[in-house]
């Protein structure tokens, strides 16, 4: 095992310390809190400053930390004790991770134990022990092309409403891959940088729809003034329109089965598809459909809101003093860097290509179990207890993953 963890440590210590690494300077960087976890102490260094990307790779080089922080924030003394670092203002951050998202493959290559009371389960981690309600777990986690492919698509709705609910350019989003098997999301314009805990409540309720309110104001108060479905509607501006078009799309390939998930056992729904999509959900004529009541209207939207909203990890956001991982250092759980591309390159770029730090050298490796997974382009495994040769990039991920170790 020593030898393993020492192997990757020196994979480490080889990329800080090489000149050509690329390691960028985040916006007003002596404005930031730094923060590194050490390699073998497993200790977190906080509180630190520096006037420049320089210092802070002469650091980096020495210590060789296994994960690398810097505050959101910006601060007048960033190096101080919390409640004296005198808070300037944040970056507004999302966190898109595979941990807070369900997939069909998370109950394969997924497990927890709690560290309390030892109860061990497959599948997303829970928040809080269901046994003991304790809330840290041992983890075994796999960067699975499928999970990492679901945290992709909930990026790319976040993107959506920031770009067109929220106004902002593409190229005002700062979009990273995180080195592990999500997203993150940067926005650095100065009209949220002052934002407190509760503007960014808002935004993290608009961006997960939690709140949503679809009937109008007067139909709520007074459910007997307006008859049926006139209740009913829908203008064409942000969750609204969203709600329409996610209608839509579910009704086109909706089938009976579909319907009775979401509670809607009413045929009408199914055999008027066609005339609903015309007349109800592009002309807004709701009332139009002789059975369709305005609770069958609200159940689809519901469902709809669920599957338009993005998964995001709400307390990155909302947190204004929050560390979060920094652009080119390496993640500690797969030897894969954090490493922005643009925005509308989303779908077309390939962490397992775009983020591989470890581009030379093989490593002999005895790998207990691997599923078959892909780096720089190749493909490799399943593996189980046997002794394989295997890229550097490989074989890190392999053993900072707890699936394999240097073979003698
Ligand atoms: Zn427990
Ligand atoms: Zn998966």
């Amino acid at each position: 095992m020593e030898t393993s963890r020492d192997f990757v440590y020196q994979k480490f210590c080889e990329y800080y310390r090489d000149p050509t690494t690329v390691i960028p300077a985040p916006l007003s960087p002596s404005q930031r809190e730094f923060a590194y976890l050490l390699f073998k102490e497993r200790f977190m260094v906080r509180h630190k400053r520096f006037e420049g990307i320089r210092p802070l790779r002469s650091v980096l080089s020495e210590t060789v930390p296994s994960d690398v922080y810097h505050s959101c924030a910006y601060y007048e003394n960033p190096d101080f004790d919390m409640d004296k670092k005198g808070w300037l203002g944040a970056d507004l951050v999302f966190d898109i991770d595979a941990d807070h998202i369900p997939t069909n493959c998370d109950k394969i290559h997924d497990e927890f134990t709690c560290v309390k009371c030892g109860f061990s389960g497959k599948g997303l981690i829970p928040e809080v022990c269901p046994a003991c309600e304790a809330t840290k777990f041992e983890t075994k986690t796999w960067p699975c092309e499928l999970c990492i492919k679901s945290a992709r698509d909930e990026t790319a709705k976040l993107i959506d409403m920031l770009e067109n609910d929220f106004g902002f350019s593409l190229d005002e989003l700062h979009v990273f891959f995180s080195g592990h098997r999500g997203y993150h999301v940067h926005v650095e314009d100065e009209a949220v940088r002052s934002l407190d805990a509760m503007g960014r409540k808002e935004i993290v309720d608009y961006v997960t729809g939690l709140g949503l309110t679809i009937l109008d104001k007067d139909a709520r108060e007074k459910p007997k003034k307006k008859s049926g479905a006139k209740r009913f509607n829908l203008h064409n501006f942000g969750w609204n329109k969203r709600l329409k078009l996610g209608m839509q799309n579910f009704l086109v390939t909706a089938t009976k089965e579909d319907l009775k998930n979401i509670g809607i056992k009413n045929n009408a729904v199914l055999k008027n598809k066609e005339t609903i999509i015309k007349r109800c959900i592009n002309e807004g004529r709701w009332e139009s459909i002789n059975d369709v009541s305005v609770q069958t209207w609200l159940k689809l939207a519901e469902h709809v809101r669920e599957l338009q909203s993005a998964n995001i990890d709400t307390v990155v956001t909302t947190d204004v003093h929050r560390l979060i991982r920094m652009n080119g250092t390496l993640h500690g759980k797969t030897g894969l860097k954090k490493v922005e591309f643009p925005a509308k390159n989303l779908q077309d770029f390939n962490p397992f290509i775009g983020a591989v730090a470890f581009k030379k050298g093989a490593a002999k490796v005895l790998v207990s179990d691997a599923p078959e997974f892909k780096m720089g382009g190749e493909t490799l495994g399943p593996y189980k207890n046997q002794t394989v040769e295997l890229p550097v990039a490989a074989a890190v991920m392999l053993i900072c993953k707890g699936r394999a170790k240097v073979a003698n």
